[in-house]
């Protein structure tokens, strides 16, 4: 099963559709063995039932970044280790309740008579002995309701509505009018936020107040569907709607976290560089299985796969690095710190591939605004052929760790996977093990580890790293600027803080 590397050279002049063949024998044997008996549902297990939700900042994170490590040396791994750095800003839930005070009658039924409630991260506490205000409802949270509403808002809690979550558009679309919700609710001098859940069945789930790391200065809480649907009929017939409500929670600065990294070495070119990534850390209502637990363990088991061959003596020419990111919920911490950390590296990092949407089937992937890679790309997937078809997308979008390097001029690849499994759970307390698509994650584990080994085998790079010029424009045409500036972004790229020095 060795790979023929005189032969593969010879193709290195001809077409890249012909290179696949030069890859295809190592890539088919990774394929296979992943999509064979393999530890990895054992891991995941392990990681998300024994070691649970892990925010950055808790103890649960650290348990998992030393089991993490434990793994990828337990899987043959060579150079295993744990890169430190302090994530700027985290947050960690307390407690939280809220107790329906009016009207009384209409919610006195003993055991139910409070709403099921989850703190928005980011969002501040109330005052330790809680804080008692009248409901407003403010329905879609647009300048108009605020309109409406007028001095109604000043000193009460704002409910917000939201339509059921069907799709991965609805899940953009609930954190594409956060900002502005929460913007004109703060002008407004509201005396704090309640957030109506997109999901039925009075599930809760973790929504940001915030993605850059900034402190919302009123509390928000997500409340149930249910209640929260109950609560403006009841206001819409003319009662009164108040609410006690206490949230209690621990915002961190510069708190210490580390990322995991570990590599295959390169052939021929060991100082240049693939990564395979996925974020460790997770919120803790649930216990992150979806996201992104499965795919920290698909990371490690392609590595798994990946250091067999090399002690069987076959390695792709360039580096593989397998990395699990943390602070990914917080603000992306984990791989901001990682690519400020290689900054001087980054011309030889050839392309990170991030995986972040549960176990759902892989389609292909977004590229990221790179239409140069494309046929790399599809090269490498193709003796993955079987569990496609695949399309590459050249969408850019932040969300998940290839941000930081996407600014920074490097080649970035983000799994397009199927929105089910995933997204009913995405950060809700239902994010568990039983959730994951056992079958698919192994198909997953298998494409992500021929594309990943394909892309670092390739003769030459087809690629190469942006210039910030290049990312300029790249943003722009992407209508990725429009996210930045919305996500408090921006500032930080112009200034050159975040992404490629200008
Ligand atoms: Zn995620």
């Amino acid at each position: 099963m060795r790979h023929v590397r005189g032969v593969s050279a010879l193709l290195g002049a001809l077409a890249l559709g012909n290179l696949a063949a030069g890859a295809d024998e190592p890539a088919a044997t990774l394929m296979r063995r992943a999509l064979g008996p393999t530890p990895i549902l054992e891991d995941l297990r392990q990681l998300t039932d024994t070691i649970g939700g892990r925010p950055t900042g808790s103890a649960a994170l650290e348990r998992a970044v030393d089991w993490g490590v434990m793994k990828l040396r337990e899987a043959g791994l060579e150079h295993v280790h744990a890169e430190a750095y302090a994530a700027p800003r985290t947050w960690l839930a307390g407690a939280v309740s809220a107790a329906v005070v009016s009207p009384r009658a209409a919610w006195a039924t003993p055991g139910s008579d409070r709403l099921r409630v989850a703190a928005m991260p980011f969002s501040a506490s109330t005052p330790p002995e809680g804080l008692e205000a009248d409901v407003v409802d403010l329905g879609a949270g647009d300048p108009q309701a605020f309109a409406a509403a007028g001095a109604k808002v000043a000193g009460r809690l704002v409910l917000f509505h939201t339509a059921p979550m069907h799709g991965i558009e609805d899940l953009f679309k609930e954190y594409m009018e956060t900002p502005g919700r929460l913007a004109r609710a703060r002008e407004a001098r509201a005396a704090g936020v309640l957030w109506m859940s997109t999901r039925p069945g009075r599930l809760l789930y973790r929504h940001n107040a915030t993605l850059d790391g900034s402190l919302y200065p009123l509390p928000g809480a997500v409340v149930e569907r249910e209640g929260a649907l109950r609560l403006a009929r009841l206001a819409a017939d003319g009662e009164t709607v108040r609410l006690r409500r206490l949230l209690d929670s621990r915002s961190g600065a510069d708190t210490p976290a580390r990322n995991v990294v570990a590599e295959v070495r390169g052939r021929e070119r060991p100082d240049e560089v693939v990564i395979l990534g996925a974020h460790l850390d997770s919120w803790d209502l649930g216990r992150g299985a979806l996201d992104n637990g499965c795919n920290a363990a698909l990371v490690i088991d392609a590595g798994r796969q990946a250091a067999a061959l090399a002690r069987e003596g076959v390695r792709p020419r360039r580096t593989l690095r397998f990395v699990l990111y943390t602070g990914e919920e917080a603000g992306l911490w984990g791989s901001f710190a990682e690519v400020r950390r290689h900054r001087a590296e980054l011309d030889q990092v050839k392309a990170q591939v991030v995986f972040d949407v549960g176990s759902g089937k892989t389609t292909g992937f977004s590229l990221g605004g790179r239409t140069d890679l494309q046929p790399a790309v599809e090269a490498a997937l193709a003796p993955a052929a079987d569990r496609g078809p695949f399309t590459q997308t050249t969408d850019a979008f932040m969300g998940t760790d290839n941000y930081d390097y996407l600014v920074e001029g490097v080649p970035t690849l983000v799994a397009n996977q199927e929105g089910l499994p995933y997204l009913p759970d995405y950060h809700a307390e239902s994010d568990t093990f039983d959730k994951v698509d056992q079958e698919q994650l192994k198909a997953n584990t298998a494409i992500a580890a021929a594309v990943t080994w394909g892309l670092a085998d390739l003769p030459a790079w087809p690629a190469p790293r942006q210039t910030r010029a290049e990312v300029e424009a790249l943003v722009r045409s992407t209508g990725l600027v429009e996210q930045m500036k919305l996500f408090g972004l921006w500032e930080p790229f112009v200034t050159g803080a975040r992404g490629r020095a200008p």
